[in-house]
């Protein structure tokens, strides 16, 4: 079944890691949204929207190339997909009712970890990249139908429903497959991530 509204593109996979130059450096991540009334998501840390393209880029406005030791900016991900869901199980049991997603993903270029020690993501270890192209969304058990329609309509990645560890470690294998069929053995992703 194709939820896909019409002339929303949905890239594939293979599509998606086309925008991955050659040689740059790349770590395996999550990152962990809100979704909002109209299926937009939302920052958790931020409260800004996700961008309607696969591809973040960090802003700073302090004049530092995004990520620097001299301030926190750069897009975050959490790199240990068993610790993101501890935190994210967490967050679910406080907020049942808060409607969330993951988007699993490609942090790409210069990583650096967090600035400073990070209380909210239980001590965690988050990195951050000036890059992160998602390339995969689930969402949450309790995301209603009618959101996750919405949701499913502004995805320009596959979306489906179900963010649990187990669908982010196959989307996890499907993109190193993907990646390996590229002639990128995917040695250039975090080793921590499985
Ligand atoms: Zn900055």
């Amino acid at each position: 079944m194709n939820h896909t509204r019409k002339g929303v593109p949905t890239h594939t996979l293979d599509n998606l890691l086309d925008a991955i130059p050659n040689n740059e450096p790349i770590a395996a991540g999550l990152k962990l949204w809100l979704v909002d009334r109209s299926g937009r998501l939302i920052s958790p840390g931020t409260f800004t929207a996700a961008p309607d393209a696969p591809l973040m880029t960090a802003n700073c406005p302090h004049g530092n190339t995004p990520p620097s030791r001299e301030c926190p900016c750069g897009i975050h991900y959490l790199p240990n997909v068993e610790r993101f869901f501890l935190v994210a199980d967490h967050m679910a049991k406080l907020n049942p009712h808060l409607p969330t997603a993951v988007t699993i993903g490609i942090g790409i270029g210069r990583t650096l970890t967090d600035f400073l020690p990070n209380e909210k993501w239980a001590g965690a270890t988050t990195l951050r990249s000036d890059r992160f192209l998602a390339l995969r969304c689930l969402y949450a058990d309790n995301v209603p139908e009618r959101l996750a329609v919405l949701l499913r309509a502004r995805s320009t990645v596959p979306t489906t429903r179900g963010a649990t560890e187990t669908h982010a470690r196959r989307a996890l294998d499907e993109i190193r497959a993907a990646l390996s069929r590229r002639g990128d053995s995917g040695a250039r992703m975090d080793k921590d991530t499985p």
